[in-house]
């Protein structure tokens, strides 16, 4: 059928529709004689992206020409092939008289949620993937380029390594993914942004120096990541060095040895000679087979970015590192908020390629903006949808409110959902005296329902790197006579983590439980929540009087409270009888629509009221 007709063909269509009582193939003028009077369906609009009116009128049971009907009264022009974003969608929803839902299975806006089936049989085993953490000094440079000069000599390319954040080496036949930047700010920075990059952490420490502050604050950020560790006890080539006493201190900081019955592997190593890295290597593969790291080849790739820049020739490129699936050249992606079409790959050896599998890092050229290390990226349909999902995230972004997750001690439950919520801390204290008291009695407090638990605990001033370890593991930080620097605190105040300082102890933990207690009992209170002018009043008998309004901002909803106001006075304060758009009920009615209102107990409304609506919603809880 040509396009032109379509609206021809609307109308029939339309007939037929309201004839069928929905959109059925058949019979339908069957149907018609013996149920003339056939009720709409109400089944709700269930939205996924990309949805088309065709669709739409598919899952709500409904006639196309009624969907195309119901957007043109919206003041929308659309064909039933249209593409139909999710908030017009849920206004269309509104206009019908339906719930409106989301499946958030398919919700292509938030793809990092998404849940992917792999069948079992297309998984295969793929390469670990790792970071090396250690304190400053320990080797972990050193480290990192023995590594990778055992790849440049085993290939066939020569010297040149492209420095693109991530390498892979080879081990008798199997590869091992290193990220080429140690130490764990950037591990923490990528968990912050929920990305999972590190399988297994390599935990350098000197032999000649043993445990420092920063290898404590190691151990606690691969803890709280849940990855597996393998100690590297560098430096065995010094004349001081004794790797006993590194392993009873590791010991002491809950990290055992497996010989010593443990179960993390030890491996003792010269990063600078390359004495035992091979041993290493084959000590991670080993750890790597125990964990069973799969990937499906086969499936269109996701993963994360690694690094990325403005390259004066390529423009915005960033380093991807695949977790699942293949990614192919000419591929579009969405990542973080912005999008790709895979103009060019390169690999860490700067040879272009036009494949990349599991956990194998790729140089990417054809972005539209620079995307942001540890966003995360999926392979979608086509250019079109990259665009309509960037858009949308995008200016969620800018509506930062939405999207900023503040974690402080006072909504800290808000969104824990299970049974047993979790109250996540970090101790920092001025002695270790008493960051042991503050320690114990937070963990004596007991309320029901509420686990503590203390993520790190340790003396000395609140750092960025607590800020991290406390955003990635969603904690909030307890300074007990210590400060935070300056510029950590504007970081932590960017970041939505809150210092809760304190010199008095019993203090803090008043505090504390009567947060704990306050979140049992939630706090209500009423906020606007938009407003209608009354344009037109039509009073039917024994019904009352009815307020044809305008919604002039914000949103009203049926379960709303309302105040009628004239001229600034409020003349009644009650609740909402019934709110229709046209002649069906209504849920919600936002901003720039008609709807009539009816409130309770009161007719005596007149047009030029203004009506300002709450509703009841849960506050943060009072100290
Ligand atoms: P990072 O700060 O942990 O990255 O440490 P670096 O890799 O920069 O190493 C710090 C210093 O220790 C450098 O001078 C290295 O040459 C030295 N170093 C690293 N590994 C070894 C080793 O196995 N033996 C010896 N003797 N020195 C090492």
């Amino acid at each position: 059928m040509p396009k032109k007709q379509n609206y021809g063909g609307v109308k029939k269509s339309d007939l037929k529709a309201k004839a069928n009582g929905a959109n059925n193939k058949k019979g339908g003028d069957n149907n018609f004689q013996r149920r003339p009077q056939a009720p709409l369906p109400k089944l709700p609009l269930v939205y996924v992206d990309q949805m088309t009116v065709a669709d739409i009128a598919s899952v709500t049971k409904r006639g196309v020409a009624d969907i195309i009907k119901a957007l043109m009264e919206m003041g929308m022009l659309a064909s039933q092939n249209q593409s139909i974003d999710r908030d017009t969608a849920e206004l269309l929803a509104n206009e019908l008289g339906i719930e409106f839902k989301v499946d958030e299975t398919k919700d292509y806006t938030n793809f990092e949620n998404l849940k992917f089936e792999d069948n079992p049989e297309d998984l295969v085993p793929r390469s670990p993937v790792i970071t090396i953490m250690g304190h400053v000094d320990h080797g972990k440079t050193t480290l990192l380029d023995t590594i990778r000069n055992t790849r440049v000599v085993d290939s066939e390319f020569g010297g040149i390594t492209q420095g693109i954040g991530a390498y892979t080496v080879n081990k008798d036949g199997q590869s091992i993914t290193f990220i080429d930047t140690p130490g764990h700010a950037a591990f923490t920075e990528m968990r912050a942004r929920g990305a999972q990059v590190t399988d297994i952490v390599v935990l350098v420490v000197a032999a000649d120096d043993g445990v420092m502050p920063q290898t404590r604050e190691a151990i606690d950020h691969a803890k709280a990541a849940n990855c597996p560790m393998v100690v590297a006890v560098n430096k065995i080539d010094r004349p001081n060095a004794n790797p006993d006493r590194v392993k009873q201190e590791l010991a002491e900081c809950g990290v055992l040895a497996d010989d010593w019955g443990g179960d993390t592997p030890f491996v003792y190593i010269s990063a600078l000679r390359g004495t035992n890295v091979e041993e290493l290597l084959q000590t991670i593969l080993t750890v790597a087979e125990l964990q069973e790291y799969k990937a499906n080849p086969k499936r269109e790739a996701n993963g994360f970015v690694i690094e990325s820049k403005l390259d004066k020739t390529k423009g915005p490129t960033a380093t991807l590192l695949v977790k699942n699936g293949t990614l192919k050249m000419g591929d579009i992606i969405v990542c973080g908020d912005t999008w790709a079409k895979i103009r060019a790959m390169y690999n860490d050896l700067n040879k272009q390629v036009r494949e990349a599998g599991p956990s194998m890092p790729v140089s990417v050229v054809g972005f539209v903006d620079v995307p942001v290390a540890g966003d995360q990226f999926l392979v979608v349909k086509d250019e079109r949808q990259a665009r309509q999902i960037s858009e949308t995230r995008t200016n969620r972004t800018k509506n930062k409110n939405q999207s900023s997750k503040v974690i402080s001690l006072e909504d800290m439950f808000k969104n824990q959902d299970s049974d047993t919520k979790e109250l996540k801390v970090i101790i920092k204290a001025d002695t270790s005296g008493s960051q042991e008291a503050v320690k114990g009695s937070i963990e004596k407090i007991d309320v029901d329902g509420i686990k503590v638990s203390v993520v790190r605990s340790s003396v000395g001033p609140v750092t960025e790197n607590d800020v991290l370890l406390a955003q990635a593991s969603e904690a909030i930080i307890i300074a007990f006579n210590v400060q935070a620097l300056a510029n950590t605190k504007d970081f932590a105040k960017s970041r939505g983590i809150e210092i809760r300082s304190y010199n008095i102890i019993y203090k803090l933990i008043e505090d504390i439980e009567a947060a704990m207690k306050g979140m049992l009992a939630p706090v209500y209170e009423d906020k606007t929540c938009g407003e209608a002018e009354v344009r037109e009043t039509f009073k039917v008998s024994k019904v009352g009087t009815i307020a044809g309004c305008m919604v002039t901002n914000g949103f009203v909803r049926r379960v709303s409270n309302v105040m009628v106001t004239r001229e600034g006075k409020t003349v009644y304060t009650g609740r909402i009888a019934s709110l229709k758009r046209f002649k069906d009920d209504a849920k919600e009615v936002k901003a720039g629509y008609d709807c009539g209102i009816m409130v309770e107990n009161f007719n005596d409304i007149k047009v030029g009221d203004i009506l300002v609506f709450t509703i009841t919603e849960e506050v943060t809880n009072e100290e």
